[in-house]
């Protein structure tokens, strides 16, 4: 067991590195646990951010993550690369267990452990993970140059992949449920403008075809009930997230769809001490810029209740 810590934060993304970035500059000497595999949080699998403010020409999502890591720590951030398996919130004292079995005692806990990929809910989606279906096209694309592949969705997140698809795939079926993008207006017109991208409105994957990989779809018409099969070898799905809340049933209030409930105007949970930030708390913004700024005061927050416990610095 280690010494009792001022501050461990747990998640690597922009809300976990925003808050160790002020948390160190705080003199707290912040510890974080980054991830075993998965340092840096969804925008290492993105491709360019142009809306991330100072960036006029855009930056990679993965450089941006690696540019917040080594500010936080430049001043001071300890970084642990493991998952959190197992914590303990409730006392006065935290605890927090590794995937190495260590375990990390500390007076405050930041929460930032973002979001996971939602998905449709079909068997095969399971079975034929890596088989031709994928959560995320800049890991997995290039493995479908010249092919016919679809992305499933209608947000930011499908119609970006589904752009970004077309450099590799010969055609890209964009399915989505409604016949209306909820994409942002820019996004809408880069896919609407590429020959590459055909949209299939009102449209659910209802199955996946292929027993060892990916050969097709069986699609729904949601208004006349349909079905009809398309052939394709990849599908990529990019239907939204889920908060990645699983450590913390049980101990943290969460809403209904398991995001953790701060109080209002504040990263503070239900328990003292315990603060959360970034996607795990936010299902409406969801943005590298918001989680960054909640991230801010998530460590604000540890501070000033840090400080009400005459701790100023580790
Ligand atoms: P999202 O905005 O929640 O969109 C999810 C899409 O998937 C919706 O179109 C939804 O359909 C559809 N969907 C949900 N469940 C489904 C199901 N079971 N079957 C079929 N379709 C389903 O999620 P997102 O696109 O991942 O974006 C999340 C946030 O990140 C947003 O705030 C977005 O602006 C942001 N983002 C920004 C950028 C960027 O600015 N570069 C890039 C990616 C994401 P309905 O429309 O019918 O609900």
């Amino acid at each position: 067991m280690s010494k009792i810590e001022p501050l461990v934060i747990i998640g690597s993304g922009p809300s976990g590195y925003t808050a160790a970035v002020y948390a160190a500059r705080a003199q707290l000497s912040p510890i974080l646990l980054e991830g075993s595999v998965t340092a840096g949080g969804a925008l290492m699998n993105t491709t360019e951010v142009e809306n991330f403010p100072g960036f006029k020409d855009g930056i990679m999502g993965p450089v941006l993550m690696e540019e917040m890591r080594a500010q936080a720590e430049r001043f001071g951030t300890r970084f642990i690369t493991d998952d959190a398996v197992k914590v303990d919130l409730t006392g006065e004292i935290k605890t927090i267990e590794d995937g190495s079995g260590n375990k990390y005692q500390a007076k405050a806990v930041i929460l930032a452990t973002g979001s996971g990929y939602k998905k449709i809910g079909l068997a095969k989606e399971e079975t034929l993970s890596g088989r031709g279906v994928s959560y995320c096209a800049t890991c997995d694309g290039f493995f479908f140059k010249e092919q016919a592949i679809a992305v499933v969705g209608g947000g930011d997140s499908a119609v970006e992949e589904a752009t970004f698809l077309t450099r590799f795939a010969s055609k890209v079926y964009l399915i989505h449920r409604r016949d209306e993008l909820r994409a942002s207006r820019i996004m809408q017109k880069r896919a609407q403008d590429d020959p590459k991208i055909e949209f299939v409105w009102n449209t659910e994957v209802i199955d996946i075809l292929g027993e060892d990989k990916v050969t097709g779809v069986t699609l729904k018409d949601t208004k006349t009930g349909e079905t009809k099969n398309l052939s394709l070898t990849g599908i990529f799905v990019a239907i939204g997230h889920i908060p990645r809340s699983e450590l913390l049933i049980g101990q943290i209030d969460l809403d209904d769809a398991g995001y953790v409930l701060a109080k209002p105007g504040s990263t503070k949970t239900n328990i003292e001490g315990v603060f959360a930030c970034g996607d795990l708390v936010d299902h409406v913004y969801r943005q590298a810029i918001t989680a960054a700024g909640t991230g801010c005061q998530a460590a604000l927050d540890a501070e000033r209740f840090l400080a009400s416990q005459g701790i100023f610095s580790a």
